[in-house]
């Protein structure tokens, strides 16, 4: 596996953008990622943003439709260590999950599914094919935690959350706590714009 691992995060884009990253219930969230055609410039410049919205954030990986792209195309913090100053990441074009064995639950968080964590259920060690930046096919073995998120990154593709892959009364607890978050921020909101009138 560690001859897919490439330091994109030392490419040389003038401009690199951290970009804003969508959160549930976006309804783009939901939707089936478009596999990626064009391995050119465009799409190194977006894998760029990606790493460093992803490392901004930060988070162990990131999908292209977090950022509202529909491509197929996810990022994946391969650090060492969160406090790693040597960040380092992988970018994974048109992947597929090919192969799965064992199973094993642990904790997940999302992006954009804000406050809330879960235990899902995960294959421990699978097979992955992809493109790398360049349009090489990569393929490749992954485990554990790594093998987790890879799993977590490829359901974004799918249009598919870890909250749904969590029973529908855990799910419905936390659509309601949601709605309660989303309205105290919409009444600070509010309330700002309210003192920055006067
Ligand atoms: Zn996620």
């Amino acid at each position: 596996m560690f001859s897919v691992m490439r330091d994109l995060h030392n490419y040389n884009y003038s401009n690199i953008m951290i970009r804003k990253i969508i959160t549930y219930p976006n309804p783009i969230l939901k939707k089936i990622a478009r596999p990626v055609i064009n391995f050119d410039d465009e799409l190194k410049q977006v894998i760029s943003d990606m790493i460093e919205t992803m490392f901004d954030a930060p988070g162990a990986g990131l999908a292209a439709p977090q950022i509202g792209l529909s491509k197929q195309l996810v990022i994946i913090n391969t650090s060492k260590k969160e406090e790693d100053a040597d960040h380092k990441a992988i970018a994974l074009i048109n992947p597929q999950i090919y192969d799965g064995e064992g199973s094993e639950s642990a904790e997940e968080g999302c992006l954009s599914v804000i406050d809330y964590t879960a235990k899902v259920k995960r294959f421990k060690k699978i097979r992955v094919k992809a493109l790398d930046a360049s349009g090489t096919e990569i393929d490749f073995e992954a485990e554990d935690f790594f093998a987790r998120v890879i799993q977590h990154e490829c359901d974004h593709l799918q249009g598919k959350l870890f909250i749904d892959r969590i029973s529908s009364l855990k799910r419905g607890l936390y659509k309601k706590k949601l709605k309660k978050i989303l309205a105290e921020k919409e009444n600070e909101a509010k309330i700002k714009k309210r003192i920055v009138k006067r």
